[in-house]
């Protein structure tokens, strides 16, 4: 089909990411095969398929002139007005994109449902950077949170998940929102976890409703997002919340090594969590080397060195 709509969108500068370009595969109406309580779109009955698409032509037409005007993008982000694994050509449209993007990075945001499809698996494995979203570990938070359309099974889901965690070699990210009542039970934190540890991404992305969301949900608090991140004990977790909290804490040299051995750290985190003096005792333990930095997936994070 045509369309006047843009094809793409931006560059914003995605502090996750880097600076991106989107290409929205759904830019007439949203096509979603889940109804999340958290959208920031409108609230919407689930969809099996995307019906009305865009050729793969016109999107390598509006990223090759968008490159062209904007050389500083550092990323092109595969996103949709709803889920961008439902448009019908995304494997011929990632091999296009392949062969013109040069040096930018391909990332491509999903809500999971169709990982466990081959043929899905099989595109996403040619991408940079995967980020995909996992809010429920059970049947009933998935059915209460991300209201998924009847075609889609949670299980073929989270199986999905781990199976493309296995061969997968570029940058896997996994998303995790947090939505007050919903999925911040302790149980159901704990099983999330569980999963997590099965998939061992490059990253874990967790963060609670910062839009106005389609339904009357409410987000988990800054304090809350944190004990979930000590909780996700050993993985790489970065915290998204508007309101972040200053904390100044005054640590020494052992307790912040072992803070970085128990949980990696961003710089974010560390200028949270740290007062003054603190953060010094950080940057000498660094140029000591008895700190360790690591790029996952575009954000640093430090660790305790072995
Ligand atoms: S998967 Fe994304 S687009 Fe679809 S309903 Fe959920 S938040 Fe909205």
């Amino acid at each position: 089909m045509e369309t006047n709509k843009p094809l793409t969108f931006g560059p914003v500068n995605s502090r996750r990411f880097g600076i991106s370009l989107g290409i929205d595969l759904s830019p007439t109406h949203k096509q979603c095969n889940f109804d999340c309580l958290y959208c920031e779109l409108e609230k919407q009955k689930t969809v099996p398929i995307q019906t009305d698409s865009i050729g793969v032509d016109n999107y390598i037409v509006a990223v090759q002139e968008a490159l062209l005007k904007y050389p500083e993008i550092e990323v092109i982000t595969i996103t949709a007005n709803g889920e961008p694994t439902m448009y019908p050509y995304l494997d011929e449209l990632v091999e296009k994109l392949e062969s013109i993007k040069k040096n930018k990075k391909l990332l491509i945001l999903s809500n999971s449902s169709l990982i466990s499809n081959q043929k899905i698996s099989h595109t996403l494995h040619k991408i940079d950077i995967v980020k995909l979203s996992l809010d429920c570990a059970t049947k009933e938070c998935f059915a209460k949170l991300d209201r998924l359309d009847s075609s889609i099974n949670f299980q073929d889901i989270i199986d999905g998940m781990i199976a493309f965690s296995k061969t997968f070699q570029n940058e896997l990210v996994i998303e995790v929102l947090f939505v007050d009542t919903i999925n911040n039970k302790q149980s159901e934190i704990e099983k999330i976890y569980t999963i997590l540890q099965h998939i061992n991404p490059t990253r874990v992305d967790i963060g609670t409703i910062d839009r106005p969301p389609a339904y009357d949900v409410k987000p988990i608090s800054y304090g809350e997002l944190e004990k979930i991140a000590h909780t996700f004990e050993g993985l790489n977790v970065t915290i998204a919340h508007r309101h972040k909290i200053k904390l100044s804490k005054n640590l020494n040299e052992i307790e912040i090594l072992n803070l970085l051995e128990k949980r990696p750290q961003t710089q974010e985190d560390l200028e949270n969590l740290l007062d003054e003096n603190s953060l010094n005792t950080f940057h000498n333990l660094l140029e000591n080397n008895c700190v360790t930095v690591r790029n996952q997936a575009g954000v640093l994070f430090y660790g305790k060195s072995k």
